[in-house]
């Protein structure tokens, strides 16, 4: 048996039949990761002599007992290195649990590797971690996505399970849909930030990435719910997200926003959608054209909220209390200066720069305030739509995985493979990735995801309906040959 091709589910039922012990899985894992680790480099650190003593003394019998997953490299466990991929924090060790780890760690999960990603969130192709590229499984030559691109790189190549990852204005969904996984960026809310390194705090959500729908809500199940550490967490009775997952989709209501089907698209992302609508509507849903009319001023929005407020978080990396600090200051102005010219990627500094100048006094409502506002009816467009329709249904991304270098010195079009994913975060509400076919390009068979969004606390509606879309398409857990 390979036991690294085993879905996160076959994997518990073996465990719980004592066919395979804990250890095992991470045996496998090691494994793997020696095997495909070089080419992929999903991964920042791991420790196997940790996790095999958790794998000694763990209870089975819990809802994710020994079961190990993989964690985007931006969310604390206590004692171990939390980088954010960035040279700020190289040798920064995290104090406390995240609480998303307090719970899976609760639920007998093992926390094992920490995975690559964007220097503290931002970028689209994990282009910008100060570390390493991630290589995409699928074509090494491409981009995994990103900012949690070593989450879904690692599902893909199969040196993870499940991972986590954090979508702030795309990146969980993204990647999941350039390596062909499945991810799920929750309702602004349901899951707690507290130990999660900040991007943008009114639009930063944890999620999982998996190889199915039901290992992404066997994960979501545990790390969702209230927490008194993070007061935007929202209160909400514990629930099991797959008790939906046998009822299909008929008589479901699917709304196609008519924005998200645009000019300049990939074509065979277009017809794989296309095909996907279908799908549901022969599976029995009713399908309904609808306008989200104010799409188009997301991704600017976007950009002026999302680096406003990194600007501000991003304050507290000083040289002082956090990581990095340079050598041999002159005043303590240098300190300062110095420690985050060095610390900090190019990405960073754009960023806090925009930031900075859009809270600043004089452009402040001119940027700030009227971005708000747009969010504002971003959000309106979506409540409008729900009133009519329990999901919709779209593209993750407008095209498939691109080439590693080829939007790196272009900002302004790397800042544009997240205009199907954005929107979702300015309005707080709920999204999944599911993979939905190949598009074969230059010879490589490459992922394409399709997007299916939900009403703020709709995740079980929305995993019903992708559940039974997988079931329907057989594109479960496929993995990248390697
Ligand atoms: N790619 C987007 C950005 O760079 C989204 C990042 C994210 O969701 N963390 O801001």
């Amino acid at each position: 048996m390979e036991i690294t091709k085993l879905t996160l589910h076959e994997l518990q039922q073996k465990f719980r039949t004592k066919e395979l012990h804990p250890r095992d899985a991470i045996k496998a894992l090691e494994e793997r990761i020696v095997q495909v680790e070089p080419k992929v480099r999903a991964l920042l650190h791991w420790d196997v002599e940790g996790a095999m003593q958790l794998a000694e003394r763990v209870d089975i019998s819990l809802p994710l007992g020994g079961l190990p997953i993989a964690i985007k490299d931006a969310i604390h466990v206590e004692g171990d290195l939390c980088t954010c991929a960035s040279r700020m924090l190289a040798r920064y060790r995290a104090p406390y649990d995240a609480t998303v780890i307090t719970r899976l760690r609760a639920a007998g999960a093992i926390p094992f590797t920490r995975t690559n990603m964007d220097e503290f969130s931002m970028g689209s192709s994990n282009e910008t971690s100060a570390v390493q590229p991630t290589y995409n499984p699928w074509d090494l030559q491409r981009t995994p996505g990103g900012s949690s691109g070593g989450s879904a790189a690692a599902v893909a190549a199969r040196e993870a399970f499940v991972a986590l990852g954090s979508d702030t204005g795309g990146s969980i969904r993204q990647p999941a849909a350039f390596c062909g996984c499945v991810g799920l960026k929750p309702t602004y809310g349901r899951v707690s930030r507290y130990g999660l390194v900040a991007l943008a705090s009114s639009l930063d959500q944890i999620g999982p990435l998996a190889r199915s729908t039901r290992d992404c809500a066997m994960v979501f199940n545990a790390i969702a719910g209230k927490d008194p550490k993070d007061s935007t967490c929202l209160e909400c009775a514990q629930e099991d997200f797959t008790r939906e997952f046998n009822l299909g989709v008929k008589g479901l209501r699917l709304g196609i926003p008519k924005e998200y089907f645009v000019e300049g698209m990939d074509s065979q992302v277009r017809s794989a959608v296309e095909k996907v609508i279908q799908q549901c509507s022969e599976l029995g849903a009713e399908i309904v054209e609808l306008s989200l009319p104010h799409t188009q001023y997301a991704v600017n929005a976007y950009y002026i909220l999302a680096t406003a407020e990194a600007s501000s978080n991003l304050a507290r990396f000083d040289g002082v209390r956090y990581g990095y600090y340079a050598e041999g200051p002159q005043s303590l102005f240098d300190h300062y200066r110095r420690s985050r010219e060095e610390g900090f990627g190019s990405e960073v500094k754009r960023r806090i720069i925009l930031g900075t100048y859009v809270l600043s006094s004089g452009y402040y409502d001119a940027y700030y305030l009227r971005a708000q506002r747009v969010r504002t009816l971003i959000r309106e467009d979506f409540k409008e739509a729900f009133s009519k329709v329990d999901a919709l249904v779209c593209p993750t991304s407008p095209d498939v995985a691109f080439r590693l270098g080829e939007r790196r010195d272009n900002p302004l079009r790397m800042y544009l493979a997240d205009v199907f994913t954005i929107a979702t975060n300015l309005a707080g509400i709920c999204g999944i990735s599911v993979p939905c076919g190949f598009a074969i390009v230059e010879g490589s068979s490459l992922p394409i995801g399709v997007q299916f969004l939900g009403n703020a606390l709709e995740e079980a509606k929305l995993l019903r309906l992708a559940n039974a879309y997988e079931l329907a398409s057989g594109w479960t857990a496929c993995t990248a040959i390697l």
